[in-house]
């Protein structure tokens, strides 16, 4: 008799995990891997924050028992996400019309907003940014939804092709929904000004649209304010709309899986009814929430003490990445690189779309043993004080070639 499996076939492998094992594989000393999306140290490593060391340290002392979570998560940290998101005190939070509830990680929060998003509005389309981080268009596909892109980047100015992006907001049926990088954008490292930010919120209310913000760098551009700049300017527009957050990298959580989902109602009685609807959607997925990564996070975030050591933290990834960036610019101009980089301290966030070709990013792999995204994208938080003059100058060469 034949395996119920027989017919399965292998899928596809993702991009990214597949460089990561070609990177695994490779021997050469001086390999270099920019592929990843993690924030690692000058030390090439991923940093255990200090505040997040402290707290657990605390949690052990303090040795509680496991019992079962609320279905959506602790109230202390919900109402801390809440804070970080729209500025503590913020008139939505006061009246009742922020529904937020602990997810695993930004990934587990998109998710459940999308299976929530399928029940209210099934027929929907998603839109997404053209490139977008490569899970979005998989995530809503899976949750039954239609994906379809708007423009996004342009790679003439390696910035955003903003006037086609709001032409095709404006051209959206009412119900869309659109995915928007709220600050960092993945892959590309461009982001939206204030300004245009507010001609977005205008577009979205023009055409009756469903924004979900996707929040995953917060604190990794300019700092944690200003880079909620697009979540305060829907939080003040009086729309409804969608924020997945994410503490992976912002508080170099990765494998405790600590976001949160956040719904804005139109008031108390609103909030009641579609957090029961989201407790439905996280109930039949996996019950509840993990304890401990939230714990950690909620602790550090409401105990000022703790919560000055990790805005200092994270000031020092923000501040190592700006400096790799900068340093980068330099050292390939001092290389005599064909092309002008300084775009890429204009970017934001973790990643740069550097422009390499397809075949630039083949030379580097096997000339130099430096691994990069196919599209040219890197991960400036993959550079240090040690690897960055090899890759300087891999790069240059690259382009020379
Ligand atoms: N959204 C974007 C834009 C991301 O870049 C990422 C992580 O790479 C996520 C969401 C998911 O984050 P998490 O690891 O918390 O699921």
């Amino acid at each position: 008799s034949a395996s119920i499996f027989a017919k399965v076939e292998m899928a596809p492998r993702d991009p990214i995990l597949g460089l990561n094992e070609g990177f695994a594989a490779d021997t050469r000393a001086e390999k270099v891997n920019l592929g990843v999306g993690v924030y690692y140290d000058d030390n090439g490593k991923i940093p255990l924050l200090a505040a997040v060391r402290q707290a657990e340290k605390a949690r052990l002392e303090a040795a509680p028992a496991r019992g079962y979570q609320p279905i959506e998560g602790p109230a202390a940290y919900n109402a801390a996400v809440q804070n970080l998101l729209f500025g503590a005190g913020h008139d939505l939070i006061a009246a009742g019309k922020v529904v937020t509830a602990e997810a695993l990680g930004g990934t587990g929060a998109l998710k459940i907003g999308a299976d929530f998003l399928k029940q209210l509005n099934p027929d929907a389309t998603v839109y997404i940014s053209d490139p977008s981080w490569e899970n979005h268009r998989a995530l809503f596909q899976n949750a039954g939804f239609k994906v379809e892109n708007y423009p996004y980047y342009d790679a003439a100015t390696r910035g955003v092709d903003f006037a086609a992006m709001k032409a095709s907001l404006l051209g959206l049926p009412a119900g869309a929904i659109v995915v928007l990088h709220a600050c960092c954008h993945n892959p590309t490292g461009a982001d939206l000004s204030e300004s245009q930010w507010g001609d977005v919120v205008e577009a979205c209310r023009e055409r009756g649209l469903v924004p979900f913000l996707d929040i995953a760098y917060q604190g990794f551009a300019d700092g944690i304010e200003p880079d909620a700049v697009a979540v305060r300017l829907f939080g003040n527009s009086g729309l409804q709309f969608f924020v997945s957050s994410s503490f992976s990298k912002s508080f170099s959580l990765y494998g405790e899986r600590v976001g949160a989902l956040s719904i804005i109602t139109d008031g108390k009685d609103e909030s009641a009814r579609v957090l029961s609807q989201l407790k439905r959607v996280i109930r039949t997925n996996y019950s509840n929430p993990p304890i401990h990564g939230g714990a950690i996070v909620a602790a550090v975030l409401n105990s000022p003490e703790l919560r000055k050591m990790w805005e200092d933290e994270l000031a020092g990834m923000r501040d190592r990445i700006r400096e790799m960036r900068s340093s980068l610019v330099d050292k390939l101009a001092a290389e005599g690189a064909t092309q002008d980089f300084s775009f890429v301290t204009a970017q934001r966030g973790m990643f740069s779309y550097t422009g390499l070709t397809v075949a630039q990013v083949d030379a580097l792999r096997d000339d130099y043993g430096i691994y990069a995204v196919s599209t040219g994208r890197i991960c400036l938080a993959a550079l240090n004080t040690r690897n960055i003059d090899y890759v300087a100058k891999a790069i240059a060469a690259v382009t020379r070639a």
